[in-house]
């Protein structure tokens, strides 16, 4: 078995459930908290066993390049519950100095005791959910931190962790492009290794969804949206922070490792309701209903929700788009040899006509998405996939 060297855990608590959002997890049920945990240890031994019973040579513990514990708010596990968190993963992997180990973060829920255990366990990067700097935006976004709570915060996490990442939202109902530019300088201010943006979409199912439909809620205009955006890259590339990928800007040397793990077609590790893992080119995802995931799991039973076995040619469109969302691109000797397939042989004449579009161009061996390709990246996807 080609056994990843990348984890990561969903941890699926909230406080409560922002309007937007409609990831997996369940607000305001802590008390489901130690049940979770021991599901989750239940859970990463029978894959390992399984592993280890398909490929004799795997006894050893899984080394680890990256790990990631999203969700939901991992933060919102008391002290003892990220030390448990953490322990069920040193127990089961073998991470060295140079692991990136990141984990999301609720800037009112990230207390000095919390840091402690996430740092003393070798956590070295925080992503903060900070979304906005003004209180107005954050009340409609219906996030439960202010603008106040996030300079604590940050002053908090690093002390003990320097790597620190912010989360960013744009295109929020009432949202000015003036806001949305002093929100940028805020973040800037404060001098994170990372950045975030993205623009608020309104996903199916959510409260927001509902509250535009019936018109209670007017979404940002597509060209100030547009326009938003445009002022993120060109701020953030003002104060040396490099766009690497669609939403995401680092300083030199903090691009995220673990989320270009999912951009380069690499195999990882995923555990937890509603986390997916590739592994051998079969993506399972897990049952995205926390309640169903624990019941299935506590009861000795998979916790796979979806089982899609890719096809060479389907991987390798796959890893063509997602590679397109990097801002290096998509080399062709690197597609070759990690595909198997020749890119002008397999897309050739969808490329063509994205370059004649705009939306794509070529930097010697290498395709990338122009700069009004990254506007219409869906797109771009839907003609390469
Ligand atoms: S804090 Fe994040 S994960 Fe939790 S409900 Fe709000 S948007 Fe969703």
């Amino acid at each position: 078995m080609n056994v990843p060297r990348s984890l990561y855990i969903h941890v699926p608590f909230c406080a409560h459930r922002c309007g937007y959002c409609d990831f997996t997890l369940v607000a305001g049920k802590d008390h489901l908290a130690d049940k979770y945990l021991d599901a989750l240890t239940l859970e990463i031994d029978r894959k390992l066993q399984t592993s280890n019973d398909r490929d004799p040579s795997a006894k050893e513990k899984p080394q680890l390049d990256t790990i990631f514990f999203g969700g939901g708010t991992p933060t919102q596990l008391s002290a003892p519950q990220l030390e448990r968190l953490c322990g069920i993963v040193h127990d089961r992997f073998e991470l060295s100095p140079e692991t990136e180990f990141s984990v999301e973060a609720n800037p009112a829920r990230m207390t000095a005791d919390k840091i402690a255990v996430l740092a003393d366990a070798g956590v070295n990067r925080i992503s903060l959910g900070v979304q906005s700097f003004d209180d107005a935006t954050l009340t409609m976004l219906e996030r439960d931190h202010r603008r106040s709570d996030v300079f604590g915060c940050v002053e908090r996490v690093r002390s003990r962790i320097a790597n620190i990442s912010l989360d960013l939202i744009f295109a929020v109902p009432g949202q000015s492009l003036a806001l949305w530019e002093t929100t940028l300088q805020s973040a800037i201010d404060l001098s994170p290794t990372h950045l975030s943006t993205y623009g608020l979409t309104f996903e199916k199912g959510t409260a927001f969804w509902t509250r535009r439909e019936k018109g209670e809620l007017p979404q940002a205009a597509e060209e100030l949206e547009r326009r938003m955006y445009e002022v993120a890259m060109n701020k953030l590339a003002a104060h040396d922070f490099h766009q690497y990928e669609i939403s995401s800007f680092a300083r030199p040397g903090f691009r995220c490792l673990h989320n270009q793990v999912y951009w380069s077609g690499k195999t990882y590790f995923g555990f937890g309701p509603g986390a997916a893992s590739l592994i051998n080119n079969e993506r399972r995802q897990n049952h995205r209903s926390v309640t169903t995931w624990l019941k299935k799991v506590l009861a000795g039973e998979s916790a796979i929700g979806d089982v899609e076995e890719l096809d060479p040619e389907s991987f390798a469109r796959e890893l063509l788009v997602l590679g397109l969302r990097t801002n290096d691109g998509v080399d062709r000797a690197w597609f070759q040899e990690t595909s198997n397939f020749d890119l002008d042989q397999l897309a050739g004449a969808s490329i063509g006509r994205l370059v004649t579009q705009g939306l794509i161009e070529e930097a010697g061996s290498t395709i990338r998405l122009t700069r009004q390709g990254r506007f219409l990246a869906d797109t771009v996807a839907g003609e390469l996939l």
